[in-house]
């Protein structure tokens, strides 16, 4: 596996520049987190055609691969990724208004949320301020289909660009193609990348607008632990309940393996209170879940993406 790594490394760099392949790169330093062990490379591509190239090496090697957004989703193992780690960045990272409909935007799939928000607001657009405070990238979001406050991704969604999982097949796909339900698109279930995005929006005042992103900040800052490196919440909303609310009802607030605690201000968040590693962070998920199950019935599960790593 170490000499398939090795040999598709080098290809890599081939076509992307030395500065952009990081080798055995720690990912505490890609994850909110904080937590992660090295993986074997790191990517960052600037473009479709240099992401097209590494898929279709990476397919025609069998190394271990991701893609991943900016890391706000993720639990990696302590040991690290032995594979391949990509990241989009250049190109992907713009954001353009179209001119035939200028309450249409496009969006790539690199940049980020809270840029996202800036843009919009700036720009007399409504819609994404539900939005507005969720960590992460566009890409993460469609395939998350994250939300908030009531909204999801998928409300504003018209159309993705996305790719196979091989680098090929470039191809522009419906809202109702992506097939969006909670915390989840066929992104997922088919491992196709997303390239970037094309959402709808109406036209309000920039001042009504910046008026409810703050509203709903303030609203997060004042609930959410947000001074810790944490993924947001770990556990999925259960149907029939609220994990937060499952996880205080057993007694868990403040529930804490080594620097990994269960959030005394919003229990639905396992927080990173200094050094935590990923097996404290697993520890606490695994007595949280079994806790929960005896005392309710309800088997939480994990929101947070575990990456080379299980409960
Ligand atoms: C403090 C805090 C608060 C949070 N609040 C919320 C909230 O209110 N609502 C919510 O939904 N989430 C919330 N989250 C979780 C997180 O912000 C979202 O899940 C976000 O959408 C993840 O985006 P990301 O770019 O960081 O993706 P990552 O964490 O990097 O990746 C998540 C998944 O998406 C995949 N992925 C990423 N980019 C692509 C791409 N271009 N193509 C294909 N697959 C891709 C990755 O492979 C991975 O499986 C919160 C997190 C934190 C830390």
């Amino acid at each position: 596996m170490k000499e398939t790594i090795s040999k598709t490394i080098e290809r890599i760099c081939s076509k992307v520049p030395e500065d952009r392949v990081l080798r055995n790169e720690p990912m505490s330093r890609h994850t909110s987190f904080r937590i992660g062990g090295p993986a074997a490379a790191f990517v960052t591509v600037n473009n479709e055609e240099e992401l097209a190239y590494v898929l279709a090496i990476v397919t025609d090697t069998g190394a271990e691969h991701m893609v991943i957004g900016n890391g706000s989703n993720l639990l990696v193992s302590d040991e690290g990724y032995p594979g391949i780690m990509i990241k989009l960045g250049g190109e992907f990272e713009s954001i353009i208004r179209d001119e035939e409909d200028p309450c249409r935007v496009r969006v790539g799939a690199a940049m980020l949320m809270s840029r996202t928000s800036a843009f919009l607001t700036e720009n007399g657009l409504s819609g994404f301020e539900f939005a507005s405070g969720i960590p992460g990238s566009i890409g993460g979001a469609v395939f998350m289909n994250a939300g908030a406050y009531g909204g999801e991704i998928k409300d504003v969604v018209r159309t993705v660009r996305v790719m196979d999982p091989d680098g090929t097949n470039l191809r522009t796909v419906s809202n109702e193609d992506m097939q969006f339900s909670y915390r989840h698109s066929m992104a997922e279930d088919e491992g196709i990348l997303i390239l970037s995005a094309e959402m709808e929006l109406t036209e309000d005042a920039p001042e009504e607008i910046a008026a409810r992103v703050a509203e709903l900040q303030f609203r997060r800052n004042s609930k959410q632990p947000v001074n810790y490196p944490s993924a947001g919440s770990t556990f999925k909303r259960p149907v029939g309940g609220y994990a937060a609310a499952l996880i205080e009802q057993s007694g868990l607030k403040g529930y804490t393996v080594g620097g990994a605690q269960v959030s005394e201000k919003h229990s639905g968040f396992v927080i990173n209170i200094g050094g935590a590693s990923c097996e404290d962070v697993l520890a606490v998920m695994r007595h949280v879940r079994e806790t929960v199950y005896s005392d309710s019935g309800i088997m939480l599960e994990p929101e947070v993406r575990l990456i080379n790593c299980s409960l």
